[in-house]
């Protein structure tokens, strides 16, 4: 078995034809952010503006996740941001459950390199992938469960909150929710958990 590196991830991801969906792509998009981040955020596969940049969550979906995160003042870049599935779905439908799990095999990889102690799990897709494949997120947003070790909560997906602004102050919750769950860790203010 050759050993995990990033290298070897990021060869993977290019060089992936697991299912379909890199047929219709411009870019690959295997995520960003700060590798040895304790705090991991998972969406549902890059959008338009995504697939044009080779970047998670740079679109208007995006642009309102780096404000969320800065209303708790979790600084993006202090983050890493990915999705279940790294190559655009067309029409941005939701992955099916054959190439979310052929890509299932990058994101182990990835959440192995990062080692977070924390997931946020940015709306259904995110959360039945990785959680529970009967999660209702209306229902269960909010809800923290801990696996390995990783504590793991689902929230609305910041598209549904463009969509339907009332969602909002649920988010919020969930957002405060977070805060709270990385202050009991030790990690917060500072996500290093040195202050
Ligand atoms: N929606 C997602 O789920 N991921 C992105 O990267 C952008 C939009």
């Amino acid at each position: 078995m050759p050993e995990i590196t990033w290298e070897l991830f990021e060869q993977q991801v290019e060089s992936c034809h697991l299912c379909p969906l890199y047929r219709g792509i411009q870019h690959k998009v295997p995520g960003q952010g700060d590798r040895n981040a304790p705090l991991m955020l998972i969406g549902e596969g890059p959008g338009q503006t995504e697939d044009e940049e080779g970047l998670a969550f740079v679109g208007a979906a995006g642009q309102l996740l780096t404000r969320m995160l800065g209303a708790v003042g979790l600084p993006r870049e202090r983050v890493y941001i990915c999705n279940v599935v790294k190559c655009r779905p067309p029409y941005n439908r939701v992955p099916t459950p054959e190439e979310a799990e052929a890509c299932r095999i990058h994101l182990r990889m990835q959440t192995w390199l990062v080692r977070p102690k924390v997931i946020l799990l940015l709306g259904n897709t995110a959360a039945r992938n990785l959680l529970d494949p009967d999660i209702r997120i209306t229902r269960d947003r909010g809800k923290w469960t801990e696996r390995k070790g990783i504590w793991m909560m689902p929230t609305y997906h910041p598209s549904a909150l463009l969509r339907d602004e009332s969602k909002k102050p649920q988010a919020w919750e969930d957002m405060k929710s977070l805060r709270n769950k990385l202050t009991e860790l030790g990690l917060y203010p500072d996500l290093y958990g040195k202050g």
